[in-house]
Parts: C-alpha cells; structure tokens; sequence
C-alpha cells in the first residue's frame, strides 16, 4: 500500500512543498505513469536512454521520437499551470464533501469559472477505472430520481429529475461495501439487465423491491431476492436501507455542494465523483484520494473541453463563455516573484 509522506503528501502544505512548480508536478505525474521510467509509444524503448528535451516532451533514445509527457493523459494541451491542476485536485479529494466550481475559482484566484469547472470535470472523468471489480454477495439494487431544483411528482417516470440506478454491496453481518449508479432511460428489464451484467458478478445475489423489470433482468445471471411491500408491513426505505442511504447521501452532496446546479448531461459524472469518495470513505489518508484520482488521470483518456460542454439536447441561451477565449490561469509556483508588500511603506 502507497503510504503518506513518500509516495502521496499528507496536507495541503506537503502538497505545495513538494510540487513548488509546474516541472516537479510534472515529474509526480511521469513517475505514476512510468515508475520504471518512461517507455516510448513509437518503439516501445524504456527509460535509461531517454532524455527530457523540453518542458514537457521526451526524446526516445533509441528512435529519436519526441514524446509529449501528458499526451494520453487529462493533462493533455491543457493552458492551466499544474500547479494549478494540483491544488484542485488536493481540493477535490481532501474534503468529504469536495468541492464546487464556484468555491474552486474563488480559492484558486481564477479568473474563469469555466476553467474550474473544466478541471473538476476533467478529474471526474478519471474517477473510473477502467476494468474495475464487478459488486459481489448480496447487492441492493433500486432506481431514484436525482437532480433538477424543481421537485417533480414521485414515482417511475417523474419529470425534472434523472432516473438512476443504484447498486450496493451489503456485507456479512452488517454495513455496506462499494457502490455503484448510473443514469438510465428507463426503468425496463433490458435496461436494469444492461447495468447489473456491467457491475454485478455473475452469480451474485441481487436484493431488489417487488418491480416486475427484476426478475426479467435476472434471469440465469443472478440470484434474485425480491422484497416486496406490498403486506410486508415495511415503508420503501427499510426494504432497501442501503440504496436509499446512498441515495440519500448523494442528493444531500448535489445539494449541499453543488446547490442542486447540476446538469442533467452531466450528472452521469457526478455520479461517478460521488461514488469514488463514497467508496474510499473508509480511506486511512485523504492523501491516498488525491495518489488515486492523479493515478487515474495519467491514465485517462484525454477530454477535449467541446467534448464535455457537449450537449445532445441544444440550450435557448448558449452559457456565457463557455466556448469563447480563455485566459491562461496564474501560477501557483513557488517562490513567488516578488514581496508586493516591500513595495509600500503605506500601513494604513
Ligand atoms: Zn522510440
């Protein structure tokens, strides 16, 4: 296991310690996508021969091929200094109830909100691993409407909200595992099968209420618990406890952190965001958050900001500059350049 202190900072003030600029970040992220040094993509040569050219290219030793060092990464053509990049994610994951764009511009100093919320968004879309274990035991499954401001009426279908499908691992004798969601479009069998074959193991059981969608989306797959209430006595919420606690705790973080501003293309990201804190919520360092989420990100597939301001259903009124210039975030480096303050006499 990576341990605080040598392979992750265990505060804010490690973090600026040991990343004071832009190429010792650089440095961390080469080290987590390469710790054997890095391997050229064109010829498949490791590390002894190859050089730093410049800033944030390689040079193959043996090719000769120049290699960008966040090409395949979040951090790909970004303008925002790492430095930067840093602290936001040192932001997003020290707090267990991370961080909004809003609050991220302002503690960052930055000059656009896009700008925050494109970092967050991109670190977001780094909190899935790729290939990552399937639930397995006994696992809750329950759809729920989060997001939109508006309450809409209740129930399958409702308007103004986004249909989601959560699943939770219930362990032996009591408490809850890791959990999983995702947006769908329908509550139907072949939709609820979709979800559980990509996160449930085969085999496994699942624990649902008495929908008729579950049997049809079990089949041979899974073991199928239903627990209908209709004569059992119970209210909704004590059939299933554990997705309605986690689905309680994350409505509660869109509305508390994020104010309920979420929108409905892009809670699928939210969703994952509030699931990667959710299962490291027993996690003995925050550090150990920040370690994953930068492992992730070097890993991740690059997002262009187009790509994520994409939008299937088209706005009446296109955001303010969202899609207009942006300036080039200020650095956090260290030392800063200069002592403002020797430049006056003035105490008043
Ligand atoms: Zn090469």
């Amino acid at each position: 296991m990576p341990s605080r202190g040598l392979q992750y900072p265990g505060s804010f003030a490690e973090v600026r310690a040991w990343f004071p600029d832009d190429e010792a970040c650089m440095d961390y992220l080469d080290w987590l996508r390469w710790p054997a040094g890095p391997v050229c993509p064109a010829c498949g040569h490791t590390a002894a021969s190859a050089a730093v050219v410049s800033g944030r290219v390689w040079r193959c030793g043996a090719c000769t091929k120049r290699v960008s060092r966040t090409a395949g990464t979040i951090f790909q053509d970004t303008r925002t200094p790492l430095t930067v990049w840093f602290a936001a994610g040192w932001y997003m994951t020290a707090d267990p109830g991370g961080v909004s764009a809003l609050t991220m511009q302002k503690l960052l100093g930055l000059g656009s909100y896009q700008t925050a919320w494109a970092m967050l968004h991109r670190y977001r879309t780094a909190m899935v691993r790729p290939g990552r274990e399937l639930l397995s035991g006994r696992v809750e499954v329950d759809e729920t409407l989060l997001g939109g401001e508006q309450p809409g009426p209740r129930g399958r279908g409702a308007l103004g909200k986004t249909l989601v499908v959560i699943a939770v691992e219930l362990l032996e004798p009591k408490g809850y595992g890791r959990a999983r969601m995702k947006v769908i479009t329908d509550a139907s069998a072949s939709s609820l099968r979709e979800f559980l074959l990509a996160t449930v193991e085969p085999g496994a059981t699942v624990v649902s209420d008495g929908w008729s969608g579950y049997p049809n989306a079990c089949q041979e797959w899974f073991e199928h618990e239903p627990h209908a209430i209709a004569g059992s006595g119970s209210q909704a919420h004590e059939l299933l406890p554990a997705v309605h606690r986690v689905a309680s705790l994350c409505k509660r973080w869109l509305m508390g952190t994020h104010q309920g501003r979420v929108e409905p293309e892009h809670l699928r990201a939210y969703l994952e965001e509030f699931c990667f804190r959710f299962n490291r919520r027993h996690a003995r360092a925050r550090g150990l958050l920040f370690y994953r989420l930068l492992q992730n990100a070097v890993h991740a597939d690059p997002l262009t900001y187009r790509q994520m301001v994409a939008n299937p259903q088209p706005k009446a009124v296109t955001p303010t500059g969202v899609l207009g210039a942006r300036s080039r975030p200020g650095s956090l480096a260290l030392p800063p350049e200069d002592r403002p303050w020797r430049t006056t006499t003035d105490l008043e």
